[in-house]
């Protein structure tokens, strides 16, 4: 039933922009990492050790740094208080190593401080990750069953339920600008990183920040999609 809206036009064309800007900043994002992964940071310290250092500013020494597989693939588990960096992040002692560790410690931070949509996020994670399949094999189930009763319902489910995605989404973004903003702070704060090394590290987040804005445009536009293609957008051309 998926396969429907793969292979529909609408979907395409409608999704077209988030797409190309998503796959942009993606090698934004790589280009940047690669280049600042060259340039040491003035305090020599590895992305695991500045992350230790501006955990333990906020007296938050309980919380574990661990290294995990993957390129990039550093992120802070607030269920479990750990902060899991990949081998480049936990070892590197570069711009772009503490850049991204201080990144994942600012989300620490966030948590232990009650930084109100880091709660939020974390509240709608659950039913968002649910939402994101379930509302689709609504929309296709109700697509099929659309001269019903019960298929107009389902649509209008989907629909619904997809709106938690964007909710999400729209949620994560003040969570990722505000824990690249105190990262860099920290860093500079601390003398990790030299107030002339800052902009470096910049290119680094906010190249991070635009695959997240990637991704809201793309729930929005596929939020989008779904109303048109259900016709209660726009009149009805179902086909
Ligand atoms: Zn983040």
């Amino acid at each position: 039933m998926l396969a429907f809206i793969m292979f529909d036009p609408l979907y395409f064309i409608i999704l077209a922009p988030a797409m190309l800007l998503a796959i942009w900043a993606q090698m934004k994002v790589k280009g940047a990492f690669a280049r600042a992964s060259e340039i040491p940071a003035r305090g020599m310290l590895t992305g695991a050790e500045a992350a230790r250092r501006l955990l333990h500013s906020y007296g938050l020494q309980r919380i574990d740094i661990e290294q995990a597989n993957g390129f990039l693939s550093d992120h802070y588990d607030p269920k479990a208080k750990v902060l899991r960096l990949s081998p480049d992040v936990y070892n590197g002692r570069s711009l772009a190593s503490v850049g991204v560790a201080a990144h994942e410690a600012g989300h620490a931070i966030q948590d232990a401080t009650g930084y109100g949509p880091l709660k939020l996020r974390n509240g709608i994670v659950p039913l968002a990750a649910i939402g994101g399949n379930l509302s689709m094999i609504m929309f296709m189930a109700g697509l099929f069953l659309s001269a019903t009763f019960v298929g107009q319902g389902l649509i209008a489910a989907g629909i619904a339920l997809f709106g938690l995605t964007v909710v999400f989404q729209l949620i994560n973004l003040p969570v990722e600008f505000d824990a690249s903003r105190r990262a860099r702070q920290l860093l500079v704060a601390n003398g990790i990183v030299a107030p002339q090394e800052d902009a470096e590290v910049g290119r680094v987040l906010n190249a991070a920040a635009l695959t997240y804005v990637a991704a809201t445009i793309g729930a929005i536009l596929t939020l989008l999609y779904l109303l048109l293609r259900s016709g209660l957008l726009g009149g009805s051309n179902r086909n």
